[in-house]
């Protein structure tokens, strides 16, 4: 993903700072409402989900590693009790030319209920670390371990929990590929191929559609911090203040910072543009570079990147708000 650090960061700030008292009365009766009782989201097991990934090693379009990790998502879907379970595959072209091969893994738990979400996460990884200041670097691929890794160990592991108890909703879930094959500084639609895919081939009949979407990205961060990003405060406010208001009544307020920060370019926007509102749940006012983490398409991108409570606090905060959507 892309962010735009200067124009539209400053008028994140704006927005957030004039939404500022007009929010707070309904962000705080919402909060107010005790959650009601959910199951555990494990931490550990989404961490054991990251590692997994990244054991496969980079999950480039076209790798060995990046087969090897669709079979394993679709068995994973499948073992937690997916009624649908759809591989979207074909072949896109990247800004530079290149063929992929990409495969969106959807998968449909509760498929009757008519009131759906979209939960998302992109699962590709980086070919280049072209963020290292070593320029030596930048044409090796990225372990992805946050970005990429991050975002579908949480949903692997809510769909685990689904698994368990059934909610009284539908969620879809999506793990979009190609997201990471952009050109850093290039054409915004360089990034988010797999998206751009699958949203001109939807597989929904109109009333199925979901009310609304859940992008994850970037979720796995040491001591990770999440503000309401610019395009989902935007497009999508409406579930920005649900989610955030969730994550104050689930003890991770100190989390979920209530102001808006940083504006991405990101799988979120395309799903928002096919009409279903969708917000992005990214660290991308991380205090050491005031964007993403400093991580961010290095080589560090690895396991020691990853902070268990990082991965807690999004996913018993997603979880919870599953949980707590009335069916109609
Ligand atoms: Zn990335």
């Amino acid at each position: 993903m892309k962010i735009y650090i200067v124009a539209l960061l400053l008028l994140g700030l704006i927005t957030s700072s004039c939404n500022a008292g007009s929010k707070n009365n309904h962000t705080d009766n919402a909060s107010a409402q005790q959650p009601i009782k959910t199951i555990d989201f494990n931490a550990d097991s989404a961490y054991t989900f990251v590692k997994k990934q990244v054991d496969f090693g980079p999950r480039v379009p076209g790798t060995e590693g990046h087969q090897q990790c669709a079979e394993w998502l679709v068995d994973k879907l499948s073992l937690y009790g997916a009624d649908t379970i759809i591989e979207q595959k074909t072949i896109v072209t990247a800004f530079n030319g290149d063929k992929l091969p990409i495969n969106n893994i959807f998968a449909q738990f509760n498929k009757t209920a008519t009131k759906r979400i979209l939960l998302l996460a992109h699962w590709d990884t980086r070919p280049w670390a072209d963020a290292e200041t070593d320029k030596s670097k930048h044409n090796t691929p990225i372990p992805g371990a946050n970005d990429g890794g991050s975002g579908v160990g949480v949903l692997l592991e809510i769909a685990r929990c689904l698994g368990q108890k059934q909610p009284s909703i539908g969620v879809d879930f999506l793990f979009t590929d190609a997201e990471d094959y952009g050109a850093s500084g290039g054409d915004d639609k360089s990034w988010c191929l797999g998206t751009q895919y699958w949203v001109k081939n939807m597989p929904y009949e109109v009333e199925q559609l979901p009310v609304y979407g859940i992008l994850l990205d970037i979720v796995g961060g040491m001591d990770a911090k999440f503000h309401r990003e610019y395009f989902s405060e935007r497009l999508a406010s409406r579930i920005n203040d649900k989610v955030w208001a969730m994550a104050n009544a689930s003890g991770y307020g100190s989390r979920f910072i209530n102001r808006t920060e940083g504006a991405v370019t990101d799988d979120h926007y395309h799903i928002n543009m096919s009409g279903i509102p969708c917000i992005n749940i990214i660290e991308c006012a991380n205090p050491m570079t005031s964007s993403f983490p400093p991580t961010w398409h290095t080589l560090k991108d690895d396991m020691n990147s990853i902070d268990r409570n990082s991965l807690k606090a999004v996913g018993q905060t997603v979880l919870n708000t599953i949980y707590n959507e009335q069916a109609q």
